[in-house]
């Protein structure tokens, strides 16, 4: 995999695309050398999409997100939101350009301020936005505490330590929610939760997509989690992206060896059956320096000579199936 292309991006109706993300490359600087973080990947939203974004950890998910938001900016490449690149502008005009996405995050407890109560977390957005009294403030946070499962009497003026993780996790999607966002990216908003716990917080945010027609990018590791509440699924692997394709597609047929061993890792529901063995040989290259052409054939069951010398250009195999692989499976 580690392909490059754009093949799969949706141009032709760019009036619906929310987010279009062009050959972003993030490198970081460190005491050992330039990390490839992420290194050419396009991608694109449209509007009431969700987009699943899955891969190993480490292998630049968050590093895409925050790019995304300008935190940092990426080293290259486009961000374009609403028609405007956010990379070509800062400051006031920026902050304002991003207004319209919200994030989410994996550890509920830490992304909250520890201090402030909870209507004044989930106000913060709407104190900034401007625009609307106290009173207007109030009515809405009490609202959204209500729509996201929390009594807003019992839990406004409350912090954040009291509270679950799920909870937490409840306060923050709240938070995002209360100023009406185009766009929110959930950067493995259920990782850290009991398993019992991701399902309801999965739930609720697929209630969310359906009340506010929201836009998603839906991060996590597991192939499992995004399954259902993803429209299109991108795998990505050590800051490249392999295959693209609806998840129904995806899981009965993936083209991809990266995606097939991670199909086969995800874990039965029945707890009675061993988990498949993950068909992947040895750890995540080092992003230092990552593999020649295809950066997945160190661990590739089927790499031959090819795979070290070329970088497989993404290509739609089947019809809205898209994969970077120069030894795809055979349809
Ligand atoms: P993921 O979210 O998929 O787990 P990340 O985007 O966090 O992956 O990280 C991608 C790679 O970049 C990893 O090798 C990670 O160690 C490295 N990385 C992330 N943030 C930094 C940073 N601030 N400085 C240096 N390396 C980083
Ligand atoms: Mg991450």
């Amino acid at each position: 995999m580690a392909g490059t292309g754009t093949a799969h991006l949706r141009t032709e109706h760019e009036g619906d695309v929310i987010l279009s993300v062009h050959n972003l490359v993030v490198e970081y600087a460190t005491a050992s050398g330039k990390v490839h973080a992420v290194s050419d990947v396009s991608l694109d939203i449209r509007r009431g999409e969700t987009l699943g974004l899955v891969g190993e950890s480490g292998c630049g998910k968050s590093t895409l997100a925050k790019a995304v938001m300008q935190l940092p900016p990426p080293t290259s490449g486009e961000v374009i939101i609403d028609g405007r690149d956010l990379t070509a502008i800062s400051g006031r005009e920026l902050r304002t350009a991003r207004q319209p996405v919200q994030m989410i995050f994996q550890d509920p407890i830490s992304s909250l301020n520890p201090l402030r109560k909870v209507r004044h977390i989930v106000a913060e957005g709407l104190e900034v936005a401007g625009g609307r009294t106290r009173a207007e403030r109030t009515s809405m946070v009490d609202e959204m505490l209500s729509v996201v499962g929390l009594d807003p009497a019992a839990a406004g003026d409350r912090r954040p330590h009291e509270f679950s993780g799920g909870q937490c996790q409840r306060i923050s999607i709240a938070r995002a929610m209360v100023v009406n966002p185009e766009l929110v990216i959930c950067d493995e908003p259920v990782s850290a939760l009991d398993v019992s716990v991701q399902a309801q917080i999965l739930n609720l945010l697929e209630d969310m997509k359906e009340r506010y027609g929201l836009t998603m990018l839906f991060i996590a590791h597991d192939l499992a989690v995004i399954k259902n509440i993803s429209d299109r699924v991108v795998v990505m692997y050590l800051g490249k992206i392999c295959e693209v394709a609806d998840p129904d597609q995806m899981y009965a047929t993936p083209l991809h060896p990266y995606t097939a061993a991670l199909l086969s890792a995800v874990p039965e529901p029945d707890p009675e059956i061993p988990p498949a063995e993950l068909a992947l040989s040895g750890d995540l290259p080092s992003p230092h320096d990552p593999p020649s052409g295809c950066r997945f054939r160190t661990r590739c069951p089927r790499a031959e000579a090819l795979c070290a010398e070329r970088e497989p250009e993404i290509r739609e195999l089947r019809p809205q199936h898209f994969v970077a692989c120069h030894f795809p499976s055979t349809i």
